[in-house]
């Protein structure tokens, strides 16, 4: 632990755009490790876990999207590194955020983003609301992760046994503002209603797949964004019991191109793994 903390992974962008992630391989030639091979730490494990600078992944949507992924493999193997969650973290965004990756979740307090993606601080933009269902407040924050901030990934991630969707399921008729929740819900709820397999969890996928194409759609500022391929959005469902994250595939194909600006090559290939 302390070894990967002490050590500095060095991804220059350069390598990036030259298509060293296409070719399988990360930019580690100026990491001199020490560490056993195959062990924590060593330069394979970091690979294989996708441990790269956090720059790197502001900068570049698909970066940012294989560093959720590994994050949450570190997660669920139990060997998280914790990363940027001391005192010096906190002094280096005291001015300014760039957080590589805005979070669309629920408030569901069994899915905590960072722990499950192994982030720190600074590295997460998270709205929150329960079903992470979407009104006009939460538009305009992801909107000001992409415009303000330079954010250029946004992954709404539901749940395995969230309550919102079971209720839009069972409960249609709730108390008070719940029923802002179901209205959203319900025809994800609908949609799902007769797929083979288990209701909830149809139900759960299909409502991300509607929230994916709600922010794809959404002008004027994410759409054009989606479109340009400057902002990378796609969903995911995290499952309680093990831990991990599933990002759905559906929402990973016929994406746009990115943007030149937003585009190592080899990044572009990292989608393919
Ligand atoms: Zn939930």
């Amino acid at each position: 632990m302390f070894l990967f903390r002490s050590a500095v992974l060095f991804v220059s962008l350069s390598a990036l755009a030259q298509g060293a992630f296409a070719q399988g391989r990360m930019a580690t030639t100026k990491v001199k490790s020490k560490v056993k091979a195959g062990t924590i730490d060593s330069v394979q494990w970091r690979r294989a876990h996708y441990i790269v600078n956090r720059d790197s992944a502001y900068a570049f949507p698909r970066v940012a999207l294989r560093k959720l992924m590994g994050g949450n493999r570190c997660f669920v193997e139990n060997k998280a590194i914790r990363p940027r969650q001391d005192r010096a973290a906190l002094l280096s965004v005291e001015k300014k955020q760039t957080p590589f990756a805005v979070i669309v979740g629920c408030s569901d307090s069994r899915v905590p983003n960072e722990i499950i993606f192994d982030q720190g601080v600074g590295d997460l933009f998270i709205v929150r609301t329960a079903g992470q269902v979407m009104a006009a407040a939460s538009y305009g924050s992801i909107e000001f992760a992409t415009v303000a901030l330079g954010t250029k990934l946004v992954v709404v991630m539901g749940h395995q046994s969230c309550g919102a969707v079971n209720a839009a399921i069972n409960r249609p008729d709730v108390p008070g503002h719940i029923v802002t929740l179901v209205n959203s819900i319900k025809h994800a709820a609908a949609v799902s209603k007769d797929q083979p397999g288990d209701r909830l969890d149809n139900a759960v996928r299909e409502n991300v797949l509607e929230q994916v194409q709600e922010l794809r759609d959404l002008d004027p500022v994410l759409s054009k964004k989606y479109q340009a391929g400057e902002v990378l959005i796609v969903g995911a469902v995290y499952q309680l019991h093990t831990g991990q994250v599933e990002f759905l595939p559906e929402t990973l194909k016929n994406l746009p191109a990115p943007a030149a600006a937003a585009k190592p090559s080899a990044a572009a290939e990292a989608l393919k793994h």
